[in-house]
């Protein structure tokens, strides 16, 4: 068992199945599948229509404990969990997983493709360039940063009706405004259709954005960790007539275009998130949109095939969806609902089949379930309306005695004795906090919980049962050992009989945490107090006139992305195990309304991550045949 190789080696000695193959295993018609090559492929929407009948699967997410830098392996479990339930036990299993970003591929994490014997394959396919998804959210994200710092331009230039004349410009002698334009126009309460009828007040109504530079927040993008793009200045060439401004780069994954393209319900609903999306305000304080701008109909049709969820295979053969990979801070960090919805129809039931026929979908959230599980629930199944049944929730028995006070953990450094010998007390003490915190949060969903305790190889017997006797005493459905990492998903066989047990001939009993007609401050002081274990939450000055803001504009009804440090259930990453008695600072809240949610900074969040002084790109290279080595 100590001998499982690196990942790459694990990977690479597996030939993937045609994906045609796959495909035609789950069910798709040739014509709807769109293959990139031999082993992946874009899955067609028309999927949905075809199986629009059929009952949906059973829908689990994988959300984990307070994360560690010793890790947990949410990926890797979802993976091992799909071959066990898929190769092992003849169900129709699905992963869906997101897209990594390539910043960190190359940065400090490696990829994101599962690890051992529970993989995507091929993961460097996988985890760099895949179908070309990232590269289109980033197409997109620029445009409309572009088009923004442009229009700013053209106004600052030009006086209202040489402005007026050069948006509706004559064609054939004729005025005639852009169709996106109506939109404006609407917005506005201006019911013509001819330019020529507008008054000049309208005209320049129309024309004249008025964006104050002071409240822009949209940047612009790239998928690389590039530090030197954290505070940038444009406009500095001669031709930009000394309009210059500062601005910044974030990493392409935490574009709101990201989060819209993993919440989007289909082609329509993208392309309408896309032109809500608020970028700035006029100087009259109204929120102005991507449509305001002249540009949604753009950005959806450079997204328009970065909709589809891509279609890959575990390691086993098994089918994985990979499709959309939003940050988990400052955006919700799921994978795409579309993926979940066609891999639900998948495994789903025809009329008259028997609940025991039912297929598994296996989604996972990033972060912890504090986080991830909570941005599941009540951002993505409520944006869905899917109803999720179970909770798989990951545990290392690492993991937990670094929450019950373990010596810390530093990446490179070796690793102290209590990690890799028997600890009962560590673990008693970090289970019995936040293991049994995570279980009665997800409890609050009427989900049915089963606890994955995800095998490493120096966990003793008398640890992996500590761990699942406190885990059945303090709520958890099933609390079960699994050693997919190693064995792939024979490994797990024992964790899907539990999932299996918990769900047969079962209702899901799901609920949201919160309702949203509750004013904004109280979604947030429920979910502190519920899911973080506050005692209440403070807001700055800053934080409470801008909820009172959107509130005004109209956005008081959207649900509440917390951007907060995963790596304790409080705000201060130093403190494990499950702190109480602590107020959570809200220091901003930001809008991101075409994803539709609003998200309260908790601590300073980086959305650009910079290269270290070694990055894992060092590794990284082609051998003699033209294969990539070095990929963690
Ligand atoms: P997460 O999704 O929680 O970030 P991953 O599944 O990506 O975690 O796993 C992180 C790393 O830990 C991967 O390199 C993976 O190979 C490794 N890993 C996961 N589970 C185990 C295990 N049981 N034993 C050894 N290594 C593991």
């Amino acid at each position: 068992l100590e001998k499982v190789p690196a990942d790459i080696i694990v990977a690479r000695s597996q030939k993937p199945k045609p994906i045609s193959l796959i495909g035609k295993e789950i069910g798709l018609l040739p014509s709807e599948l769109e293959p990139y090559g031999d082993v992946k492929a874009k899955v067609s929407l028309d999927v949905l229509k075809r199986l629009a009948h059929r009952r949906d699967g059973k829908y689990i997410v994988v959300a984990g404990i307070t994360p560690t830098p010793l890790g947990e392996g949410k990926s890797t479990t979802t993976i091992g969990l799909a071959q066990a339930l898929g190769a092992h036990l003849g169900k129709p299993a699905f992963a869906c997983v997101r897209q990594p970003s390539q910043g960190p591929t190359f940065g400090i994490k490696g990829g994101a493709a599962g690890g051992g014997y529970s993989q995507v394959i091929p993961m460097e396919e996988f985890n760099l360039h895949l179908t070309g998804d990232n590269h289109a959210v980033q197409a997109a994200n620029n445009l409309l940063a572009a088009g923004l710092d442009a229009r700013m331009f053209h106004e600052s230039t030009q006086k209202d009706g040489p402005l007026f004349d050069r948006l509706v410009p004559k064609k054939g002698g004729k005025r005639t405004f852009a169709p996106i334009m109506f939109r404006r126009l609407k917005k506005l309460g201006i019911d013509k259709t001819n330019p020529d009828d507008l008054t000049d007040d309208e005209k320049s109504r129309f024309a004249r954005l008025d964006i104050d530079p002071e409240t822009i927040t949209w940047h612009r993008v790239t998928d690389t960790n590039d530090r030197y793009l954290r505070e940038i200045t444009v406009g500095e060439s001669p031709t930009e007539k000394g309009i210059t401004r500062k601005t910044a780069f974030d990493i392409a994954v935490a574009s709101e275009c990201m989060a819209v393209l993993a919440l989007a319900k289909d082609l329509k609903d993208m392309r309408e998130r896309l032109g809500r999306m608020v970028v700035c305000s006029s100087r009259k304080g109204d929120p102005i949109t991507a449509d305001d701008l002249g540009f949604g109909g753009a950005l959806a049709v450079l997204m328009k095939d970065a909709i589809k969820p891509n279609l890959m295979q575990t390691i086993e053969g098994t089918p994985v969806f990979v499709h959309a990979g939003p940050f988990a801070n400052i955006a919700h960090g799921n994978s795409s609902i579309l993926a979940d919805r066609v891999a639900l129809k998948l495994a789903g039931l025809e009329e008259g089949e028997n609940d025991s026929s039912s297929g598994y979908v296996i989604t996972e959230a990033g972060f912890g379930a504090d986080i991830g599980m909570e941005k599941f629930a009540n951002i993505k199944c409520r944006e869905s309306g899917l109803v999720p049944d179970a909770v798989v929730l990951v545990a290392t028995v690492r993991a937990l005695k670094t929450h019950g006070g373990g010596p810390e953990v530093s990446p490179g450094k070796p690793l102290a004795e209590a990690y890799s010998q028997e600890n009962l007390e560590l673990l008693e003490a970090g289970a019995r906090s936040n293991l049994v915190k995570h279980i009665s949060n997800a409890k609050k969903y009427g989900l049915k919980v089963v606890v994955a305790i995800n095998k490493f190889t120096t966990d003793t017997d008398a640890e992996l049962e500590l761990v699942r006797k406190i885990a059945m005493e303090n709520g958890a459905d099933e609390a079960v050992p699994a050693n997919h990492w190693a064995l792939g998903g024979a490994g797990a066989t024992d964790l899907a009989q539990a999932v299996i047990r918990q769900l047969e001939g079962q209702k899901s009993n799901f609920k949201f945490l919160y309702d949203l007609q509750m004013p904004l401050v109280e979604k947030i002081e429920t979910i502190a107090k519920e899911m973080y274990g506050a005692s209440g939450i403070q807001l700055d000055a800053l934080a409470e006139k801008q909820l009172a803001e959107y509130t005004r504009q109209g956005f008081g009804h959207l649900p509440i992305c917390m951007a907060k440090t995963p790596l304790s259930l409080s705000h201060d990453p130093a403190l494990k195990g499950a702190p109480t008695g602590f107020t959570v600072p809200i220091r901003e809240a930001k809008l991101s309304a075409g994803a539709g949610f609003i998200y309260p900074q908790v601590g300073a969040i980086s959305t650009m991550p910079g290269l270290s002084t070694r990055p894992g790109a060092f590794d990284i290279d082609l051998d003699e045949d033209g294969n990539v080595v070095g990929l963690a």
